[in-house]
């Protein structure tokens, strides 16, 4: 059965939004407004140590002040989440249920390291860590010296393909590319990889549109939903910009929103977007509805976007 269009903005309140987050967002509005689809806005606040609500608010009023509308969702509590613990939980115990998650006892910096949305660089290979393979009597004593384990998702170890909507068939062995990845953290607090999938599949959400440093994550997610019961969305990933080129490109590139606020009107803004990503051949000053006339996935770049 054909289910509705469901999209979603779902950013993380640890920073001001810069140019990247912004391209993604307007992306992810665009292919769900072209579908006639409905947009879901989640607050990805699962980090207390890194999350602020003055983010949050910010990054609600940029998109706003942008022209990207969204139909339900951020600040209703049920769309943070920092307020979805229990929901993780019930899929967690899923997961326990099926012998699907172990405890870990590896160093901290090593969880949080894990634990986080990995970008390129940042995940960190799971090699060195010994816990799925730990004897029943060395489990026990490392259960009994009470220092709280986090808890790893076994990973499959089969090829996972995602037919992406913009870079076409990708395919991952989750268990030997990445590696087992944290759940839950020994603080309890639930980790990306677990939420995000939940998250995606109790809102209903068909259309993931966001960054393609995200892409690796995909294989892993829709295991993840298909595992726990849920039908997984379409994916589809976009150019990431990169700041590369001279003095005034670099600068650009590392200007948040509240400065970009300064130096552009949300039409000048839209217009270098939708230039750079290839949207429009020459660069104008455009509102994100007058562009849904032109958008198409074809005219995108795949590759980084050097500013
Ligand atoms: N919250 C993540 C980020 O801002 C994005 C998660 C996702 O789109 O799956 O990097």
């Amino acid at each position: 059965m054909e289910r509705p269009v469901v999209g979603r903005f779902a950013p993380s309140p640890s920073g001001y939004m810069h140019i990247g987050n912004l391209l993604s967002m307007l992306l992810a509005w665009l292919d769900c407004r072209a579908l006639g689809g409905e947009l879901v806005f989640r607050m990805e606040d699962l980090d207390p140590a890194r999350s602020k609500p003055v983010f949050a608010e910010a990054m609600a009023e940029d998109l706003r002040w942008l022209g990207l509308d969204w139909d339900r969702g951020w600040p209703d509590p049920d769309f943070a989440q920092s307020r979805r613990t229990a929901r993780y939980e019930a899929a967690f115990r899923r997961l326990e249920e099926r012998g699907l998650v172990y405890p870990c006892w590896c160093s901290r910096a090593e969880r949080l390291a894990a634990a986080n949305a990995p970008h390129p660089g940042e995940q960190l290979g799971d090699a060195a860590c010994r816990c799925a393979r730990l004897s029943r009597e060395e489990r026990a004593a490392r259960l009994l010296s009470g220092r709280a384990p986090a808890w790893k998702l076994r990973c499959p170890d089969e090829t996972i393909s995602v037919a992406d909507g913009h870079y076409g068939l990708f395919s991952q062995n989750p268990a030997r590319e990445g590696g087992d990845c944290i759940v839950r953290r020994a603080d309890g607090v639930y980790a990306y990889q677990l939420a995000v999938s939940v998250d995606d599949m109790e809102m209903g959400v068909t259309r993931v549109v966001r960054g393609r440093d995200l892409l690796s994550s995909a294989p892993k997610q829709k295991w993840l939903i298909e595992t726990l019961g849920g039908a997984a969305p379409d994916y589809c990933h976009g150019p990431l910009i990169a700041s590369g080129g001279g003095k005034l490109s670099k600068r650009l590139g590392s200007l948040s929103t509240r400065e970009l606020r300064v130096e552009f009107s949300p039409e000048a803004l839209v217009g270098r977007l939708a230039f750079f990503c290839g949207l429009i051949e020459k660069e104008e000053p455009v509102s994100p509805r007058e562009l849904l006339s032109v958008f198409s996935w074809d005219k995108v770049a795949k590759d980084d976007i050097l500013i």
